[in-house]
This record gives structure tokens, C-alpha cells and sequence, in this order.
């Protein structure tokens, strides 16, 4: 067995280093072992990155838009031909299959090309001749130093929901990304300088709730995207913003499956297995929760059942369906929910724990796991289990359907699937979600527009990229203008009007 690779934070252009007081395990899921050990930040080290970050900011700012978006291009490309070694170091320390890491370094991308578009998506307005030789115009800047706190799930494309538009606006950024899986973000951080991005324009810290606090309430960080865990949401959302920032903060999910008795069984089953076990279940935008209008339940159960026997659970490097969960901890806390909805009286049809893996038996298995029966109550609902699990509700009718979807706290992401378009448009109309998928399990918008829940699943006013990005990471100015000539000389303490 190798040893460990330490794994360090990234500050002004290079590796930190510095000795941590406090490291952190990181394990390949698909084996059980440790492969690297991840320094995790002391307030010390986060003041460097922000330092650095604010340092870099009066040039970057003053750069102009044809420099920024000619590293935007250059990184666009370097990423474009490195994926697949993003998509590996993913694989290797979340354990989700090779193919899947590399769909979410595309998606990824999507948002880097979307703001290699910077320059239009700055242009402000211009009115000309508001008064008598005076004109008006509006401007959008950039905030300053910008932090992005990531989860596990994601670690290339959830950071880079944000930081291509951070950057491409003029911001700097400090990059905090899950200590769990650390190492995509030092791979993107050295395309960043390869791409000829000024040092400290991009700095990554790694760490867990010191170095977040750190950051929420440094008087240098202008503004906060987090996305995690609904409490911990909620936690950024208000420490942050009572230190003055500005914050989105993305939180979890739970999404629902509506299907309605005229849609094609078949092609459901096909979207609930692949939204419902995709990524081991570990997105925030996996459907958890088919709620089936009656009388379609039977057999849509068996069809998933079928399609279920079929999928291969292994190590994500071996070519499987789906791979381990991303740590033993995580295994077992999902696992333990097999009991809890036995024991809450709903029907296990499938128990992923008696899955037999393609991989070595340390890793953290457990296979696709199948409820019917689940009722509002039961803790299997309730709770946001992010494993491969998924329940099957059944009700009597699109209202009883379009009542258990809002009556939940949560709005992330939500799919109906019928042949009836009236009842779809309904659905898209009434539901309490932000992002809705018409005949499409798993509706993620792509970048140009904007990513984002209700609810518990967001926290802030804005969403995720696309003009809402762009607005997030800049602020407005109006300039009214004159250029004097004698005919706008003498007093008037009057309030200005137009003339
Ligand atoms: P998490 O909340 O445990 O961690 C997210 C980030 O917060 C990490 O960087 C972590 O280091 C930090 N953190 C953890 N505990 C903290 C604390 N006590 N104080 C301050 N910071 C802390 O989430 P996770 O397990 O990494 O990711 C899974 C969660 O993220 C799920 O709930 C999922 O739904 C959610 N998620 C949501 C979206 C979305 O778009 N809404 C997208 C991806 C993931």
C-alpha cells in the first residue's frame, strides 16, 4: 500500500508550505484505504489566502475584458483536454464512476464557456439626452474577494458554478471545497495558472468549520457561495450576512417523481433508476421519492425492480453502473435508514445491503435500495438520506400528488412525467420547486440560465449562474453625466429636474 499524498491549500499562485496544526483522512471509497491526508486551515492560513486574494484584486479588476476572457478561453481548453484526469482524481476520492465524473466536469464546463461571454454579459445601459446635454449610464463592478464553500458530491462542478463567473467579473476567490474530496480543486487551481491567470486570482483553502468561519466573518470577503447541508446552509446564510456579506447558500433536497396514470411506464422506470441511483444517490438533485397517481404503483414497482437486478455496483474505475458511497460513515448512516423504514412499516422490495460488489470488500458499498409503501411521516421521508434509496409514495390523484410535493420543506428539483400537457404545464405552474423537469428526472439548467431551489434548499436571493450569477458577483452603478458648456451655468438650489 502507497503511502498517504498530503494534500495542501493553494495561496497566491502556489502550494502552501507551511506545517498544519490539524490534518484530515481522505479515503478511496472504493477500497477503504486512506490515500491522503488533507491539511486543514488554522484562521492563520485562511488570512493568507484572503490576503492574497485581496492583493490581487486592483489588477484583475483593472485587467481588461479581452485579458480576462483570454484566460477564460486558455483554462476553457486546458480543462477541456485534462478532463479526464479531473474526472479520475474525482472517481478516486468520491468513488462515483468514471463517466459520471466526467458529465459532471462537462457541466462544469458549460458554466466556463458561459462566461467566456463576460464582456456581453457586462454591458450596461445608456440613455442619452435624459436632460438637456446630459446622459445616463449604468455599470456593473466587481465586489472584491469571494469565497466558495463546496460539498463532497460535486467537487469540480459545484465550485465552478461560481468561481468562472467570479472570476470572469473581475473577483477574486477563495476556494474552500469539501475536505472529504480536495484534490480536483488543486488540479483546476494549476490549470488556472497554466491558463496565465495572475497569482492570488484563484486560491483554494481546505478545512472544515474553522476555515468556513474564517471566512464568514473576515472583514476582506465581500461575499459568500456555499452549497452543503440545509443546516449548515442556514448557519452560512446568517453568520454572513450578519457580517455584511453578501451570501447564496444552496442546501439540501429532497425531489419528487410525480407520475401521472397515462405516462409511459417504461421510459419512468428507466428515469427513476437513473436519477434515483445515479452517483450512488449522492446528488442534490436525485429524485428520492417517486410519488406514483394510482393505479400505476404495481407496476411501475416491478419495472424499476427489473431494471434494479440489472445494474452492477462496483469500483467506478472497473466500467460498473454505480459506485461506493464516499465514506464508511456515510455508508452506515444511509444503511441505517433500511432499518428505520422497516421498522416505520414501509415495504422494502430491494435491499441494497445485500449487494455483492465489483470491488474490494473494505470499500463503502451498498447497493440500490428500493421502499414502497412510504408514507409523510416515516423518517425515510423526512429526512434528506443522499444514498441510493429510493420510496415509492402512493396517491389517489394529481392534487393528493401536488400536495405531498409542497407540503415538503424542501424545493430543489422536482419532475412530473405524463402525455398530458395541460397537466404538465399545471404541475410547472402550482409546484413550490425551483427547478422543474417535464418528462426529465433530473431538470439541472444549463449555465446561461440559473441554478437554484426554494425553500429550505436555498438561502439568499440569488441563484447559481446564468444572470443571476453575473449579478451575484457584481454591483450596480448609475453615472449621469454632462459635459459643462455656458448654457448650464448659473444658481438654482432647487431639486434637479429635466429640462
Ligand atoms: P455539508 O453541509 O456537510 O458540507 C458542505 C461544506 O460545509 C463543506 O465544505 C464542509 O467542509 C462545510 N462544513 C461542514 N460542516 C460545517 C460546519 N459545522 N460549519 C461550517 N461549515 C461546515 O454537505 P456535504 O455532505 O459535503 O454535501 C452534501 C449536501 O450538499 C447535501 O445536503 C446536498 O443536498 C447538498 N447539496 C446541495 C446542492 C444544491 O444545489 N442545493 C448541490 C450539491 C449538494
Amino acid at each position: 500500500m502507497t503511502d498517504p499524498t498530503r494534500i495542501t491549500h493553494w495561496i497566491g499562485g502556489k502550494s502552501w508550505d507551511g506545517e498544519a496544526e490539524r490534518v484530515g483522512d481522505v479515503y478511496d471509497p472504493a477500497t477503504g484505504a486512506v490515500s491522503g491526508r488533507v491539511d486543514l486551515a488554522a484562521p492563520a492560513e485562511v488570512d493568507a489566502a484572503v490576503a492574497a486574494a485581496r492583493g490581487a484584486f486592483a489588477e484583475w479588476r483593472n485587467a481588461s475584458l479581452t485579458k480576462r476572457t483570454q484566460v477564460l478561453f486558455a483554462f476553457r481548453e486546458i480543462l477541456s483536454a485534462r478532463k479526464e484526469e479531473v474526472a479520475a482524481a474525482i472517481t478516486a476520492e468520491h468513488g462515483k464512476v468514471l463517466s459520471d465524473a466526467v458529465g459532471e466536469v462537462t457541466r462544469g464546463l458549460e458554466v466556463v464557456e458561459f462566461a467566456c461571454g463576460i464582456p456581453h454579459l457586462l454591458k450596461g445601459g445608456f440613455s442619452e439626452g435624459v436632460s438637456t446635454n446630459v446622459d445616463v449610464y449604468s455599470i456593473r463592478q466587481p465586489l472584491g474577494v469571494t469565497a466558495i464553500i463546496s460539498p463532497f458530491n460535486f467537487p469540480a462542478m459545484v465550485p465552478m458554478w461560481f468561481f468562472p463567473v467570479a472570476i470572469a467579473a473581475g473577483n477574486t476567490v477563495v476556494l474552500k471545497p469539501s475536505e472529504k474530496d480536495p484534490s480536483a480543486a488543486l488540479l483546476m487551481a494549476q490549470m488556472w495558472a497554466d491558463a496565465g491567470l495572475p497569482d492570488g486570482v484563484f486560491n483554494v483553502v481546505h478545512g472544515d468549520k474553522a476555515a468556513v468561519d474564517r471566512l464568514l466573518e473576515h472583514p476582506d470577503v465581500r461575499a459568500v457561495s456555499f452549497v452543503g447541508s440545509t443546516p449548515i446552509a442556514r448557519y452560512v446564510y446568517e453568520t454572513g450576512t450578519k457580517h455584511g456579506k453578501r451570501v447564496q447558500a444552496l442546501g439540501g433536497a429532497k425531489n419528487h417523481m410525480v407520475v401521472l396514470p397515462d405516462a409511459d411506464l417504461d421510459l419512468v422506470a428507466d428515469a427513476a433508476v437513473n436519477a434515483g441511483f445515479g452517483s450512488a444517490g449522492e446528488r442534490c438533485m436525485a429524485i428520492s421519492a417517486v410519488v406514483a397517481v394510482e393505479p400505476v404503483a404495481d407496476e411501475l414497482i416491478a419495472k424499476v425492480k427489473e431494471r434494479i437486478a440489472t445494474l452492477r455496483t462496483g469500483d467506478g474505475r472497473r466500467g460498473c453502473d454505480m459506485g461506493p458511497l464516499v465514506t464508511r460513515a456515510h455508508r452506515d448512516k444511509v444503511a441505517s435508514y433500511l432499518d428505520a423504514g422497516v421498522a416505520d412499516g414501509a415495504e422494502l422490495i430491494v435491499d441494497g445491503r445485500a449487494v455483492e460488489a465489483d470491488g474490494d470488500p473494505a470499500g463503502f458499498w451498498l447497493g440500490p435500495t428500493l421502499f414502497d409503501k412510504v408514507e409523510p411521516q416515516m423518517s425515510i421521508y423526512t429526512d434528506e438520506i443522499f444514498g441510493p434509496v429510493l420510496c415509492v409514495m402512493r396517491v389517489d390523484s394529481y392534487d393528493a400528488a401536488l400536495q405531498v410535493v409542497n407540503n415538503n420543506p424542501y424545493g430543489n428539483g422536482t419532475a412530473i412525467f405524463t402525455n398530458d400537457g395541460g397537466a404538465a404545464r399545471r404541475y410547472q405552474n402550482e409546484v413550490e420547486v425551483g427547478m422543474v423537469g417535464v418528462n426529465v428526472p433530473i431538470p439541472v439548467p444549463m449555465a446561461y440560465y440559473s441554478f437554484g431551489g426554494w425553500k429550505n434548499s436555498l438561502f439568499g436571493d440569488t441563484h447559481a449562474h446564468g444572470t443571476e450569477g453575473v449579478h451575484f458577483f457584481t454591483r450596480g452603478k448609475v453615472v449621469t453625466s454632462r459635459w459643462l458648456d455656458p448654457s448650464h451655468g448659473g444658481i438654482n438650489l432647487g431639486f434637479p429636474t429635466q429640462t
